[in-house]
């Protein structure tokens, strides 16, 4: 009995690290679509580390079907979208050096995958954010709102 005992007791902790793990994290599936498959995320400022993994489950490559996750305040993504084409592959569509860019991982193409972690402590709980994809004026389409708590 004292066994049993122990061992539900070691899986209720196991089980509650997990979830604890799942919320401080989230993988995005995109594919050769203008589109991301959610237009909401919330991330909790009690994370010590949050990370972004992102994958392309298409087949056009990134010349022409790139993507990536950039974060910044609501009222900026517009005018950070329209500065990243000038940005180019070359610096992954992110401006070199733009303080409104709080957030972004690389630009990947279809059957590639690219994280970022990042201190969620950076984002004011409240605020206004978007999170969108800046390759190629996707921004129009491909973003959402980033909840902070
Ligand atoms: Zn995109």
């Amino acid at each position: 009995m004292r066994r049993i005992l122990t061992t539900l007791l070691f899986t209720g902790i196991a089980l509650s690290g997990q979830a604890m793990a799942q919320d401080c994290s989230v993988e995005i599936e995109v594919n050769d679509t203008i589109s991301f498959p959610i237009d909401e995320l919330t991330i909790d400022t009690s994370c010590e580390s949050y990370s972004v993994t992102l994958r392309h489950t298409g087949v056009m490559p990134a010349q022409s079907m790139g993507h990536n996750w950039v974060v910044t305040q609501t009222s900026d993504h517009m005018a950070v979208g329209t500065d990243a084409i000038a940005a180019g592959l070359d610096n992954n569509y992110v401006p070199p050096g733009d303080e409104r860019v709080l957030v972004s991982t690389n630009v990947i193409g279809g059957g590639e995958e690219t994280s970022v972690s990042f201190d969620p402590s950076i984002l004011e709980p409240g605020g206004d954010y978007t999170f969108f994809c800046s390759f190629l004026g996707h921004f129009g389409a491909m973003k959402g709102t980033l909840i902070v708590n």
